[in-house]
């Protein structure tokens, strides 16, 4: 069965204390409205990790980094390791997500290597894909996502696979206001299932779950996730506040 997924990006957001109250919040919320199938995940950064993990409850809601390292340990000041992440307690880790990849140059091949080592730690990997507007101007967005997930992660096993959620992640729609209409969101996801499909078989692309991320809010959530092949959000900005979040969860 396909999982939802509803998935918090915090990115440098909130200090310490900020980051436990929020965490804290949308707990209490969770714990009185049932998310029912929807998991929700929250990627903070990585020095809250282990205190977030701490106080919501693991039944209920998972915990989930923004980056590692593609190494495994060792002298890289500064770096942290899947398996930091993993005994922090998070579930998952995000990888390839577009600011990774422009501001800190991360390539297909560096990606795939990350997600290797996440995998091997036993984390779950939520690969993210997408064009930036001059590639969808271009019409060329169909190819830079086949090649995002052709070279960054496809060359992992099947087995591997089933670790794996995809986020759907037009660039220009990342915190510009700017959302992905419901044929754009919906025409790109059932490409990717189809990706998965020709390489991973049917079964795995039935059950893989594909989430949409770009200025998705609690305004126009239940709109995206109404979409086929559209099983959830990675979602940023409305992601800090616990209302607008929660709601987000509701949206199912
Ligand atoms: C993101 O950065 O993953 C994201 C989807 O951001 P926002 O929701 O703010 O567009």
């Amino acid at each position: 069965m396909r999982k939802k997924i509803v998935a918090g990006n915090w990115k440098m957001n909130k200090t310490l204390q900020e980051g436990t109250e929020l965490g804290e919040s949308i707990n209490n919320y969770l714990k009185k409205h049932n998310p029912g199938q929807v998991e929700p995940v929250l990627c903070t950064p990585s020095i809250h990790l282990a205190a977030v993990t701490d106080i919501v409850d693991n039944n209920i809601i998972k915990t989930g980094a923004q980056n590692c390292s593609e190494k495994e340990s060792g002298a890289y000041t500064g770096e942290i390791s899947a398996s930091m992440i993993k005994s922090a307690g998070a579930t998952y880790v995000i990888l390839g997500h577009s600011e990774r990849r422009s501001y800190f140059m991360e390539d297909d091949d560096l990606l795939y290597n990350k997600t290797i080592t996440a995998l091997k730690n036993e984390l779950k990997v939520i690969f993210c894909c997408g064009e930036v507007l001059k590639e969808r101007e271009n019409q060329n967005h169909f190819q830079i996502v086949r090649r995002q997930l052709e070279t960054g992660l496809f060359n992992i096993t099947d087995q591997q696979f089933l670790n794996v959620v995809i986020a759907y992640e037009p660039v220009w729609a990342i915190g510009t206001g700017v959302t992905a209409t419901s044929q754009q969101a919906q025409e790109m996801h059932h490409f990717i299932r189809g990706l998965v499909e020709e390489k991973y078989g049917n079964t795995i692309a039935e059950d893989t779950t594909i989430l949409y991320g770009g200025s998705c809010n609690a305004g126009n959530a239940d709109e995206l996730f109404s979409l086929p092949d559209v099983d959830g959000g990675l979602i940023g900005g409305a992601s800090l506040k616990s209302d607008d979040f929660c709601k987000i969860i509701g949206s199912f």
